[in-house]
């Protein structure tokens, strides 16, 4: 059933299995989102460098910019100092009377001094237009000598101070370049001077730095600052003129000019410095090579901040920064713009990959219901198939017919071998039953109804099968049928299955009709009125079966016998059908008088509509019953008891039975109720009886293991009267047994008659010498199990003869009967009383000694002595005793004993003596 089941829903290559396909979705959705990161993850780097790159580029573009603007105002600047030294300061007078001054006194020098002054004070006054900051002539030893800016103050010597100078003076080379000075710091502008070729001194004229910055500023169209390291000015300024400088409130090691021009561009980035990150660290963090640049964020807003190194042209040491600023609103536009694009790229992938996503999803899906409905198709057509049902459609219009697979097969065609025509369905159509089938359709198309109709189709072997059709129509708003659609169901073989049904059912109804056995059924309900009955209750009742249904007016009841009929309804009532059938034997009464007894096997059955249906088969037993009767006649008439019994309960007894305990009730309720006859069994000594039992033995096997001729019991009848019984038994069937119990009691008595005699001395009734040595084995291992010795005690009556020959031999008689009474009964059961011959006696007995046996020896000659008597007096007795090693020693064991006696006769008589086994 799997396989099948798994081969119409496609479990092959070709159709993958639905799980599968799932599992293909949920992978597909991990790839898309795992492409989709990686997008996300390669676009983010790559706007990331595409950034960077703009941001190295516009850097590098500031830098350069800065370069070549500051270069260019230097070199304006330097046009101009290089204008007024070689067209107004190194002309001959002066380049003399500098050369004089070396080595002129103080007075010449002053004179000197005075002279430069006055001459080029108009060229110092008008240097301003250019921004040419000062004039300052030193002598060759770098002495100040003349400062335009302050001429009171000279004399001083900058070797140490102002290393322009003291290159000039020492190299004789002109210099450029940004130096702090005592009072100023600036660009520097120093040129030598000479007269006849010998080194006169030098003079220098400086642009102020806040003058380049400005024009830098202008330039750039940027705000532009400086900051000087601290220990610079710490180094160089007069101390009176440090308070020129302020400390940088973003960083304690630069300090920046106060000076009026470039205080609110430093105020400006001192702002914007101080919330900078970097601030505090700056001199760390510049690199006092190169001009460093970078975007920063302060104050809300995006800067980009570039800061140039100035160097000391002779040490080439860095002493400040000039700071180049823009504001860059552009900044964060161009970020926004480039995370803009780029979280558009990322949205737009999003959005694609998802599309692509859903789509392959949604082929995927179709790909897995096209899967379902081949699968559904297949298992649809395999569903036809096993359950034999085809479907049809007929478009009316267009006159086109289709049929499933099945419908083919039913037809006895291959699968879809030919296009189906409603003509060609009609030709299949069993010829009788063709008109029938297109007036149902015809019918049903003029009434606009559904319907269905069986018939017959013959298939191409000729073979009928039977079909059920069903139909409806599909109408247009005009009530025009448009098409039919209808099954069609292979009951052929559900027809067969009927047709066979019938067929079985008419044969065992014939069957049943044929039994000899009658067969009933009757409703409960309806007082024992027949529902079912067959031919056979003619024979029992001279009705016939179709009498007794069709005209109910005799039930069962009325042809049982009136006196098993209150038995048969009460057995009935209480019956457990449950447990299983009721057996009941009762009698039928023929309506001629005859007589039958029938076995009925009833059962209880409940009927398709709920009521109890009883159910009989009645079977003659008459014949059977008849012979038991004879049966019981027979035993009867025995004599001999004979009953069946399971050693527990007889379940028969024959007549004798009853008559000897007298019973009257003859019932079998009573008979079982009296229990086991092994009670009765008599305790006694030769026969069985319940005593004998063995434990879970019980009376019918223990007696059967006794010979057949000791099975003896005896029982006490009813007048009280002991018999005995040998009893015969054989097995009746596996639990019972047949016992007859022959009464024996004459033929036993005699028996035992016999048997006395043969063994005792009919004078004395002592045992004669015959059943001793008979039993004297017996005697002998009764002795060695007492672990006793075996005593002989040897009597003789002393002067019998005397008693005979005065009172005669009847006296005699009875004086020996008399004495052996005597003895008997003093001595002990297990004692052997032994009369050995005329008047003497044996006693043979276990004793623990020959001290004992003396004891008992003398006791009974005083009994004797003391009892008996004769008319002429008391009788005495002589005794000899010995004692008994074994069977075989009986005869010496005597003659001792006779020795001893005679010993005792000889001595006075009366008397005892025991004689030992060695003497
Ligand atoms: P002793 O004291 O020596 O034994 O003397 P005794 O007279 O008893 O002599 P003994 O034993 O020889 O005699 C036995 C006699 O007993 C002989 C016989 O007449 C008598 N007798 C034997 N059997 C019977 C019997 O059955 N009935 C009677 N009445 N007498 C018997
Ligand atoms: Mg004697
Ligand atoms: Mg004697």
């Amino acid at each position: 059933m799997k396989n099948r089941i798994s081969r119409i829903l496609g479990n092959s290559p070709d159709v993958p299995v639905l799980e599968n396909d799932f599992t293909l979705v949920k992978i597909n959705k991990w790839l898309y989102v795992g492409t989709f990161l990686l997008f996300f993850v390669l676009s983010t780097l790559a706007f990331n460098m595409l950034s960077s790159d703009r941001h190295q580029q516009e850097i590098k573009n500031q830098e350069s910019l800065i370069n070549v603007t500051k270069q260019a105002v230097e070199q304006g600047f330097y046009k101009s100092a290089t204008l007024v030294f070689n067209n107004i300061v190194n002309r001959p007078v002066y380049r003399q009377a500098l050369y004089e001054a070396n080595e002129a006194t103080p007075e010449r020098q002053h004179e000197i001094r005075q002279k430069i002054y006055r001459s080029l004070l108009p060229v110092y006054e008008s240097m301003e237009s250019f921004r040419l900051k000062q004039l300052h002539f030193h002598l060759h030893n770098n002495e100040s000598f003349l400062r335009f800016h302050r001429p009171l103050k000279f004399g001083d010597n900058l070797t140490a101070i102002r290393s322009t100078v003291a290159y000039v003076n020492r190299t004789g080379q002109p210099i450029t370049g940004f130096e702090e000075g005592r009072i100023y710091n600036g660009f520097r502008f120093v040129f030598p001077m000479f007269w006849n070729d010998k080194p006169a001194g030098s003079v220098e004229t400086s642009v102020a730095m806040n003058t380049i910055l400005s024009e830098m500023s202008k330039e750039l169209k940027q705000r532009v600052g400086f900051i000087i390291l601290k220990d610079v000015v710490e180094r160089k300024v007069f101390k009176s003129e440090r308070s020129n400088y302020i400390e940088a409130p973003f960083s304690k090691d630069f300090l920046y000019e106060r000076n009026l021009d470039t205080k609110q561009c430093c105020e400006y980035l001192n702002r914007i410095m101080s919330d900078w990150g970097k601030a505090a660290q700056l001199k760390n963090w510049l690199d006092s090579e190169k001009i460093k640049t970078s975007f920063i964020r302060a104050n809300g807003q995006d800067h980009l901040l570039s800061f140039l190194p100035v160097k000391n042209p002779i040490s080439l040491e860095t002493v400040g920064y000039i700071i180049v600023h823009k504001e860059h609103g552009e900044h964060s536009e161009i970020q926004m713009q480039f995370f803009g694009f780029w979280a558009v790229s990322v949205f737009i992938a999003l959005i694609l990959t998802f599309l692509l996503y859903v789509l392959k999803r949604d082929e995927q899906q179709l790909q897995i219901k096209n899967h379902l409905i081949e699968a559904q198709n297949e298992l649809f057509a395999k569903t036809q198939e096993i359950v034999h049902v085809g479907t049809w459609e007929f478009n009316v219009k267009h006159n086109r017919l289709y049929w499933s697979d099945e419908v083919f097969r039913i037809m006895g065609y291959a699968p879809q071998s030919f296009i189906p025509t409603f003509e060609r369905f009609l030709s299949c159509v069993h010829p009788e039953d063709r008109d029938r089938v297109e007036q149902a359709y015809n019918k049903s198309l003029e009434n606009q109804e559904n319907y269905e109709i069986e018939h017959r189709v013959m298939t191409t072997g000729s073979n009928e099968r039977y079909v059920m059709e069903e139909c409806e129509h599909v109408f247009d708003g005009q009530g025009e049928v448009v098409r039919s659609v209808g099954t069609i169901h292979d009951i052929t073989a559900l027809r067969r299955n009927e047709q066979n049904l019938r067929r079985l059912k008419d044969r065992y109804k014939k069957l049943l009709e044929d039994l000899p056995i009658v067969v009933y059924r009757f409703k409960l309900e309806t007082g024992y009125q027949w529902s079912f009955v067959n031919q056979a209750i003619e024979f029992y009742t001279g009705y016939s079966a179709s009498q007794l249904l069709n005209e109910p007016t005799k039930t069962l009841f009325d042809f049982i016998h009136p006196q098993d009929q209150h038995r048969v309804r009460l057995e009935l009532s209480k019956h457990d059908f449950s447990d299983g059938p009721l057996q009941l034997e009762y009698r039928i009464r023929h309506k001629n008088g005859r007589i039958f007894h029938v076995i009925d096997l009833i059962r209880k059955v409940s009927a398709d509509d709920g009521s109890w249906l009883i159910e009989g088969l009645m079977n003659d037993q008459t014949e059977h019953f008849e012979s038991l009767n004879r049966l019981q006649k027979l035993i009867d008439s025995q004599s001999n008891i004979v009953i069946i019994s399971n050693a527990k309960q007889i379940q028969y007894a024959n007549k004798a039975y009853y008559d000897f305990f007298d019973i009257e009730d003859h019932s079998t309720e009573k008979l079982q109720a009296s229990g086991c006859l092994g009670k009765h069994f008599m305790k006694m000594s030769d026969y069985f009886h319940l005593g004998r039992l063995q434990e879970g033995e019980n009376w019918i096997e223990a007696l059967r293991k006794w010979s057949p001729d000791k099975r003896l019991v005896a029982m006490t009848n009813a007048l009280g009267h002991q018999r005995t019984f040998k009893v015969e038994m054989s097995e009746f069937d596996d639990e019972f047994y047949l016992i007859s119990f022959f009464d024996v009691t004459d033929s036993q008595l005699e028996k035992q008659r016999w048997q006395y005699k043969a063994s005792h001395d009919p004078l004395t009734g002592c045992y004669n010498r015959d059943f001793l040595e008979m039993n004297l084995s017996v005697f002998m291992r009764f002795v060695k199990r007492e672990k006793a010795l075996a005593g002989v005690l040897l009597l003789d009556i002393d002067h019998f003869k005397k008693v005979n020959d005065s009172f005669g031999h009847a006296e005699g008689d009875r004086v020996l009967s008399e004495m052996s009474n005597l003895i008997y009964r003093n001595i002990r059961d297990s004692d052997l009383f032994v009369r050995w011959g005329g008047e003497e006696f044996i006693l043979l007995m276990a004793v623990d000694s020959d001290q004992s046996l003396e004891k008992v020896a003398k006791n009974i000659g005083r009994l004797v002595s003391e009892n008996i008597e004769s008319p002429s007096g008391l009788i005495s007795v002589s005794i000899g005793g010995s004692i008994l090693k074994d069977e075989s020693d009986l005869e010496h064991a005597i003659s001792r004993a006779d020795a001893g006696l005679y010993y005792v006769k000889a001595h006075g008589r009366n008397g005892y003596l025991f004689v030992p086994e060695d003497v």
